[in-house]
């Protein structure tokens, strides 16, 4: 069986962040055809867009799978739903977000789907993370250092293990 390396950006600001974000990580390694291999720290970081809302709580898992991309992205819906992920408004508070940020170095352009995630080199609270997991990985031809030096402050905070920053 091929195994593909996938990182999985994690998010939650609803309904205990923290432990939302610990769980899925934790159900992570129980998918199908799939294998745990590290979480990064978990993060606090501002909301994108309305800012009336809580923090996020942040975090970047890396998982080898022998599904496919689309089948891992019906399992990350579906991880999604089971947290009753409520999307109240476009950008607003969820309790739980799963973002499939790379597949193995696998550009797809695809209705349901796109790899690298559209947004990942503008985004401090999953490039920071991925660079803690695998520093040496490059996106768009660029090293993960050359976009996190090019981040405006984003108010990413790392947290140590109580949730504390
Ligand atoms: P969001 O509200 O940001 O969670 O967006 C969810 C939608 O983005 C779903 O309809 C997905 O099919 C689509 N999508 C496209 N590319 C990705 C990706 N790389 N990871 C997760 N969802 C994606």
């Amino acid at each position: 069986m091929t195994y593909a390396r996938a990182y999985i950006g994690l998010g939650s600001n609803l309904d205990e962040p923290l432990a939302q974000v610990r769980q899925a990580i934790n159900e992570l390694g129980k998918l199908s055809l799939t294998r745990f291999e590290r979480a990064s720290s978990l993060y606090a970081s501002r909301p994108v867009g309305p800012q009336d809302q809580p923090d996020f709580v942040n975090a970047v898992a890396a998982i080898d799978t022998a599904l496919s991309p689309l089948a891992l992205l019906d399992q990350l819906q579906a991880l999604e739903q089971r947290h009753r992920r409520r999307r109240l408004r476009h950008w607003g508070p969820r309790t739980l977000d799963l973002d499939l940020l790379l597949f193995n170095d696998q550009h797809i352009d695809h209705p349901r789907l796109v790899v690298p995630h559209p947004h990942l080199y503008e985004r401090a609270f999953a490039l920071i993370p991925l660079a803690e997991l695998d520093a040496p990985l490059t996106l768009f031809d660029h090293s993960l250092d050359h976009w996190i030096e090019r981040l405006e402050d984003q108010g990413l905070a790392r947290l140590d293990e109580n949730g504390s920053n």
